[in-house]
């Protein structure tokens, strides 16, 4: 070592005083009143509260309180619990391996001492007396006794008071109050053993009691906090794989939301958002999204506890799994099968059984409509057998109603899931739509959607198994493309191979187009090679073709679609329709535009003012 005069230097490194240390560490753990409301009640759920109760004024930035029914503390541990890194939870490193509380690093406490103005009165169970602490800017001012509590009130204000530079950040109350209603949400889907209540400026907002660990359970508390609609959207999940086990409620098919609300994601109780399994998500809904839409998620993934580390970040927002892929497995699967099941609820979503109707011999004229002059209510006859469509059982023309304002606004079509098995094809409408009857409800098949789906799956599951077979052209099809195009063409290739293109160079900036893959004989392949390219282009090369197969299998899909427009024989519409009903997803296109639309015969009747 070269001598520099390290004795004589003046010492610059000091320890921390506790105070500053707490400050420091708060930093991490308290951003905002919504960060505090969650350490305070996973305190509570911690220390066994069955009811939780939150109130907080001015968004939480100056009142803060969580009362529990906990087991409550003696006096010597309410006042260690103030303590940096004191924690009943955790004795030794090896418990950090089996966590099963939320907390376990003893942080949180001195943390949002250190930076509010807190009271904490607690007793345990049976107490005759309570204990009362008076805590401000991390400094006790008082101990002392209180009425019995039996549990524990943390009363936290003038948040950051003495941090004038964190205070500064705050955003306004109603956005600060809505991040706690949301950090409340998280905690009480988390535990639906624990009842939780909230209120704001004095008014109670929500009120859940505690609950079974069960479905019926989570679908109660979901209805307690987000009300009968948003349940309605939502169907179960159910899967477990060797120790492993996902459950919960996702959006069914359709029913997804428009913004990126409602999820919430738990592993072993504690709440996650964890890259990975937002991951695992997004492969489940990938090709039934329509763009801009979100899933909701109320998700419980369980695994055994030594196969996730939650010790990862001071929020406990991520974790450390294991066995990644296993974990994604599971949870795509679960989701995946949850959503066929949607589609099987009341008949496949689309049947496999169609019939036609009987040949009808050269289509009639439709008779002439005769419209009224007045545009006041009337109830135009409908003629039986008009394209084949027989509406049967009409009711007998009553009392004509007014239609309702709600009515009004009310859209009759729906996503149209579930056509039952016996609908038959009524005709094309518009030389883009099938149209069929079954059950109650008029369905309508957007023909190129309902391919683009047909042919998605089909290229993805070969693609997935690596056989997608290839079949040689006698006439190679030329492409010309300009240098840069052509370097990236020559990049991506032998990827192309994979889904069955067959390329050969033929000159600089030609090539040739020798084979195509087999189950797509019919597409515009020269424009699947270019638009690929396109995609290519934007997705950027090193990307790597994993990222560019899910593109390129969608521009296959489309291309080797049936367009809008095209006539479509009876034959050629069963067909489709019977491809259709084997999809695994059959519900949207792969970018998310409906392949089904349904109108109920009530609907009809309605809007032609029938009874
Ligand atoms: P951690 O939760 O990581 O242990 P905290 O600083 O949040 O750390 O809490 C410190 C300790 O104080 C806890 O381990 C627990 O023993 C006690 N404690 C905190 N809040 C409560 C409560 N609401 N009821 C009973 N005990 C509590
Ligand atoms: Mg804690």
């Amino acid at each position: 070592m070269e001598t520099i005069a390290a004795e004589s230097a003046p010492g610059r490194i000091r320890v921390l005083s506790e105070k500053v240390a707490n400050q420091i560490a708060a930093g991490e753990v308290v951003e905002r009143p919504a960060s505090i409301l969650k350490e305070l009640i996973e305190n509570s759920v911690d220390a066994g509260a069955r009811h939780v109760s939150v109130a907080v004024r001015n968004g939480g930035k100056s009142h803060i309180d969580v009362i529990d029914d906990g087991a409550g503390m003696g006096r010597d541990d309410a006042l260690l619990c103030i303590e940096r890194h004191a924690t009943s939870k955790i004795r030794e490193h090896g418990d950090l391996n089996s966590i099963s509380t939320l907390g376990f690093r003893g942080e949180a406490l001195p943390s949002i001492a250190s930076v509010c103005r807190m009271t904490l009165a607690t007793s345990p169970a049976g107490a005759m007396a309570g204990t009362e602490l008076v805590i401000e800017g991390g400094k006790l001012l008082d101990v002392r006794d209180c009425a019995p509590v039996m549990g524990t009130r943390v009363t936290a204000g003038s948040l950051f008071f003495n941090v004038p530079a964190r205070r500064k950040f705050l955003k306004g109350e109603s956005v600060e109050e809505g991040h706690c209603q949301e950090a409340v949400i998280r905690q009480a889907l988390g535990r639906i053993d624990v009842g939780f209540s909230y209120a704001r400026d004095g008014k109670e907002l929500f009120r859940v009691a505690a609950g079974e660990r069960t479905e019926d359970g989570l679908a109660a508390r979901i209805i307690g906090l987000f009300g009968e609609k948003a349940m309605r959207a939502l169907i179960p999940v159910g899967r477990q794989v060797e120790g492993m086990r996902v459950s919960g409620f996702i959006s069914r098919p359709g029913g997804e939301r428009a913004a990126r609300d409602h999820q919430y994601i738990y592993v072993n109780r504690r709440n996650m958002r964890d890259k990975i399994i937002y991951h695992a998500v997004n492969e489940a809904y990938r090709s039934i999204l329509p763009r801009g839409t979100y899933p909701a998620l109320f998700l419980y993934i369980d695994l055994p506890p030594e196969l996730v580390d939650v010790n990862v970040s001071p929020t406990k927002a991520e974790a450390r799994f294991t066995d990644n892929g296993a974990l994604i497995g599971l949870v795509k699967s679960g989701l995946l099968m949850a959503l066929q099941a949607a589609g099987a609820e009341g008949g496949a979503p689309i049947p496999s059984g169609i019939s036609f109707a009987p040949s009808e011999g050269p289509p009639r004229p439709a008779p002439p409509m005769i419209l009224r002059e007045t545009m006041a209510p009337f109830a135009p006859e409908i003629t039986p057998g008009v394209m084949g469509a027989s509406i049967t059982g009409s009711p007998q023309m009553g009392e004509v109603p007014a239609i309702s304002p709600e009515l009004a606004q009310a859209r009759p079509l729906e996503l149209g899931l579930g056509i039952p098995d016996d609908a038959r094809v009524v005709g094309q409408v518009f030389r883009t739509f099938i149209m069929l009857e079954g059950g109650d409800r008029l369905y309508l098949v957007d023909q190129h959607t309902a391919h683009e789906r047909v042919n998605y799956e089909a290229l993805y599951s070969r693609y997935a198994e690596g056989r997608v077979e290839s079949q040689e052209l006698l006439f190679p099809i030329m492409v010309e493309l300009t240098p840069a195009r052509a370097e990236l063409l020559r990049a991506i290739m032998v990827d192309l191979g994979r889904l069955g293109y067959a390329l050969e160079e033929f000159g600089p900036r030609e090539f040739n187009i020798r084979a195509i893959p087999r189950i797509m004989a019919g597409a515009e392949h020269k424009a699947v090679i270019l638009e690929a390219l396109e995609r290519a282009e934007g997705i950027g090369q090193a990307a790597g073709f994993e990222k560019m197969a899910e593109p390129v299998i969608n521009i296959m899909a489309c291309r080797g679609a049936v367009k809008a427009g095209a006539k479509l024989d009876p034959r050629e519409m069963e067909s489709l329709l019977r491809r259709l009903a084997e999809c695994k997803l059959p519900y949207t296109c792969p970018h998310g535009r409906p392949v089904a639309l349904s109108i109920s015969r009530d609907d009809l009747y309605r809007g032609f003012l029938r009874k």
